[in-house]
């Protein structure tokens, strides 16, 4: 549209109302310093700000994708999706509420669980999304993340786990605080076996999810400036009576006191990873059977299931 036009041989400017260039969907405007972003370039970079790095949300078949060697790796247990056990309704019933997650997200539930490589390693990859009813954890996402983790003890396998929640899902009550107890459980059969599991926190972790088996990593690595916690700090606060410190429940505050390993920037995660499960990979390291993942087709030894 020209912003002037000629009007009986006079120049007359182009009225503000007419002058409308569509820019929806090709900026986005980071929710940390302000800038608008190029949405290509934002993609090329991982969803993060190239002005001030703020992490953007990502959903959990985009973080699988940037995982996985070649982007390239198989579902699993995707059948897996949530019932509704107890008949809950709280403004809507829950049946309507998972649906529509269903259809909003186009997940089948509040975790995506894969199988593939990275960096030559054989992996069993987890990626909660918060879109889908808060990320949080139902009986449905308790079942998909234990059977990752025996998915990789029958393969002999690392387990990755992203963590994005806002802790138990409440339309499952007990249920789904059963799920804590039941994916640690796993955790520790992994571990007899020697086999790594990495932990990713991604902003939120909190509630159920943190209480579990987010923090029984034996890496556990948060992206910047992350939401780590169990509680929120307005209950604290009121709990302890004190006022909380700047950066509370932030992963950097969190690595400042020994609760978390390390703080990755997420265009390095994936080559981070690949070296972590280098080192916790290494035959030398793990048991002797672990060697026997170097190729495509191998055979786990007698000895374990
Ligand atoms: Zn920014």
């Amino acid at each position: 549209m020209p912003w002037f036009r000629k009007k009986k041989g006079k120049i007359e400017p182009v009225r503000d109302e007419e002058r409308v260039v569509r820019t929806e969907n090709v900026f986005v405007r980071c929710e940390e310093c302000g800038e608008h972003l190029y949405k290509k370039e934002l993609e090329e970079a991982l969803q993060v700000c190239v002005h001030c790095s703020y992490h953007f949300r990502l959903g959990a078949y985009d973080r699988l994708e940037k995982l996985f060697d070649d982007g390239y790796c198989e579902e699993l247990d995707a059948e897996v999706v949530s019932t509704d056990p107890l008949e809950f309704v709280d403004s809507k019933p829950y049946v309507n509420r998972i649906a529509q997650a269903q259809r909003a997200t186009g997940l089948p539930e509040a975790v995506i669980t894969a199988r593939g490589k990275v960096g030559g390693h054989r992996v069993f990859g987890g990626a909660m999304d918060m879109n889908f009813i808060g990320g949080s954890m139902g009986s449905a996402v308790g079942e998909k993340l234990t059977r990752l983790i025996e998915h990789a003890m029958k393969e002999r396998g690392a387990v990755i786990i992203f963590a994005a929640s806002g802790g138990a899902r409440m339309q499952e009550g007990t249920l789904s605080l059963m799920q804590m107890a039941k994916i640690s459980a796993a955790l520790a059969a992994l571990e007899e076996r020697h086999l790594p599991f990495i932990s990713v926190l991604t902003d939120p972790t909190t509630g159920g999810v943190t209480a579990s088996f987010a923090m029984l990593g034996d890496l556990i690595i948060a992206e910047p400036k992350a939401l780590v916690g169990f509680a929120g700090p307005r209950v604290i606060e009121q709990t302890i009576r004190q006022k909380l410190p700047k950066d509370f429940q932030r992963s950097e505050f969190l690595l400042s006191h020994g609760m978390i390993d390390e703080i990755v920037d997420r265009r390095e995660m994936r080559p981070y990873i690949i070296k972590a499960l280098d080192f916790m990979m290494n035959p030398a390291i793990t048991s002797e059977s672990t060697a026997q993942l170097s190729g495509l087709k191998f055979q786990v030894s007698g000895s374990h299931p």
